[in-house]
């Protein structure tokens, strides 16, 4: 059959292959990926042999159900300084191109090997995104990724390359004002609140960010309500896209149907589990991603990760044709495990909080800046404490902002909003001016609801 290149799309016969042949692609390299796992990685070497397992056994997605499942703290436990050698790294030393470490909030950071393949498949999954989104050659693009140890920034350089994209690699949001009115960038890779920041300083100084020329924005590393992206998209007058990329080589996109977020299905094979970590849970079910990276036969790779548990929660949105063109499955923007907080039978989100902040009307006083604290009270009470920034603290509608907020959590939330109607949960505001939270007094993430019981 031949396939004719859709726009915008890196690889037309690949990106719109049907579903029964991607997905027979997919186990072609699972097989192999497994293999090579069993041949050259010797955690895996090892977990094969003691389990009286062969790596030939395992031929269908399903059956990675009997692989272990691995975290990051498996990866830690077998690494120095707990092991001699790197239990995970499934290449000849002299074969790695680059050695990363991704920041843990605990402990020693997981070290992560990539041969200059690996290099190649990551930056083909970022060129496909920032494809999909509409980016190409001509654009401009600020990239305020970190370009330190881990691997964003560095492969969106190399994707950059491959669409003929110019990069500009600040590798943070705050770079002055002359970054924007001196090259004039098309599009701007950062996180939704520095992205906001950002929009505050250069209105500050006298510059619209709808007036700069950026013509898309491009926002991963943490979840966000839709609140809150329309918010930063009106700031900048400009679509804002989901990314989710990760060190262990996820890297999913949102297109600009903005419908979920492809999954590079040729490259890492996603599922969903539930809770136990026992069984897949059917599509539209919220599950945890479990991702095993999937070679081409014959390709090699510095640290191969089958059943690799990201703590990140999803759901399918679907296997079907997107409306872009791309057959491969698509998710819901997955947000973090530990994001929400569980309080008597109710669970709160650190998204819901944020779209109850981000109410359309409260944002005309608001810089959007929030954090909440959990407390206990008495035998099963609870107390939430929501501290906002206020743009002018003198001149802001306390009372009209906290009801907002009330209401908004109560109608999304109707177990959370019982619990307060039942006098179980005392929700408490604290109003700041800007850079007046907590949660500036700490480097690194932020982390925006506190679980203090
Ligand atoms: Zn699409």
């Amino acid at each position: 059959m031949v396939m004719t290149a859709s726009p915008g799309m890196r690889d037309s016969a690949i990106e719109t292959m049907d579903r029964a042949d991607l997905d027979a692609l997919s186990e072609e390299r699972i097989r192999y990926t497994v293999r090579y796992a069993e041949d050259h990685s010797p955690f895996y070497r090892r977990w094969f042999a003691a389990n009286g397992v062969s790596a030939r056994e395992i031929r269908t997605h399903e059956d990675l159900l009997a692989l272990p499942i691995v975290s990051g703290a498996t990866i830690r436990s077998h690494q120095p300084p707990v092991t001699r050698d790197f239990g995970f790294l499934s290449a000849p030393c002299a074969d790695i191109f680059t050695i990363h470490e991704t920041s843990g909030t605990t402990g020693v950071p997981k070290a992560f090997f990539l041969t200059w393949d690996d290099w190649g498949r990551y930056a083909e999954k970022y060129a496909r995104s920032f494809a999909s989104q509409g980016l190409g050659h001509g654009d401009r693009v600020v990239v305020c990724t970190s370009y330190g140890m881990n691997v964003g920034g560095n492969t969106m350089t190399v994707a950059a390359r491959r669409l003929g994209m110019t990069i500009i690699p600040t590798g943070r949001c705050t770079f002055p004002s002359r970054i924007i009115t001196s090259f004039r960038p098309t599009a701007i890779v950062g996180s939704v609140f520095k992205l906001l920041h950002l929009a505050d300083r250069l209105e500050a100084e006298g510059i619209d960010p709808r007036e700069t020329g950026v013509e898309r924005l491009v926002v991963g590393g943490e979840s966000f309500a839709e609140e809150a992206r329309r918010f930063l998209a009106d700031r900048w007058d400009c679509p804002v896209h989901n990314t989710y990329g990760s060190t262990e080589g996820t890297m999913c996109g949102e297109c600009q149907v903005q419908d979920g977020l492809h999954v590079p299905e040729d490259m890492v094979h996603l599922d969903l589990y539930d809770p136990e970590l026992r069984a897949f849970v059917p599509d539209g079910a919220e599950g945890r991603i479990v991702i095993s990276h999937l070679l081409p036969v014959g390709g090699r790779s510095g640290m191969v990760l089958l059943n690799y548990d990201s703590e990140d929660l999803s759901s399918v949105v679907s296997r079907e044709r997107c409306a872009c063109g791309r057959t491969h499955l698509r998710i819901r923007p997955p947000c973090r495990e530990d994001d929400r907080v569980a309080i008597g039978m109710a669970h709160l989100r650190r998204t819901e909080l944020e779209q109850a902040v981000f109410a359309p009307e409260n944002m005309a006083d608001l810089n959007g800046e929030y954090e909440a604290f959990l407390y206990g009270e008495g035998d099963a009470g609870a107390v939430l404490r929501i501290g906002l920034e206020c743009r002018d603290p003198g001149a802001c509608d306390r009372t009209a902002i906290q009801d907002r907020v009330v209401e908004t959590l109560a109608a999304h939330n109707p177990l959370l909003g019982a619990m307060r109607a039942g006098g179980e949960l005392r929700i408490l505001f604290a109003f700041t001016g800007p850079g007046g939270l907590e949660l500036h007094q700490i480097r690194g993430r932020p982390k925006r609801l506190v679980d203090r019981r």
